[in-house]
């Protein structure tokens, strides 16, 4: 992917407040990213527990989503698998993580959707088929997007 300034991520988030998009915290070590080796940049806020993002070029725009993690207290042990990168992992590096919906359902309703993620946001790294994990992340985005055309 193109490199991103801070300025871009900030801008990118279409499910969450301006507010909110200015308190998240920037990704540690952006200037250091090997930006061909990633189809998208995720992280964990670490001014905010329980926060996540994810962003990415979709439909030739950047898109930032915030994302909520589930606990994964009493996760049962075992394999889990990415929705991503499709890879078994063990289950602790694997949580559901949930994305209020960008439109209206979201913003009146609360209305979200949820999706299987790495933890450690290493998908292009792990994928054995980085141009299926770009189409399933485009996907999710359009869920989140409400869109109902399925892009790649
Ligand atoms: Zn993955």
């Amino acid at each position: 992917m193109t490199p991103l300034s801070t300025t871009a991520i900030t801008k990118s988030f279409v499910n969450c407040s301006q507010g909110e998009a200015k308190s998240i915290a920037q990704p540690p070590g952006l200037l250091e990213q090997d930006w061909d080796a990633l189809d998208y940049l995720g992280w964990f806020d670490p001014k905010a527990p329980g926060r996540a993002v994810i962003v990415a070029e979709h439909d030739g725009r950047l898109t930032g989503i915030v994302l909520r993690p589930a606990s994964s207290e009493g996760a049962r042990r075992g394999m889990a698998l990415c929705n991503l990168c499709q890879q078994g992992r063990e289950s602790d590096e694997v949580l559901l993580f949930t994305a209020r919906k960008a439109g209206k359902s979201g913003r009146q309703f609360g209305n979200s959707v949820g999706t299987y993620i790495c933890t450690a946001f290493a998908c292009s790294a792990l994928a054995t088929d980085r141009e299926g994990l770009r189409h399933r992340l485009g996907v999710f985005l359009n869920h989140v997007l409400e869109r109902d055309a399925v892009g790649s």
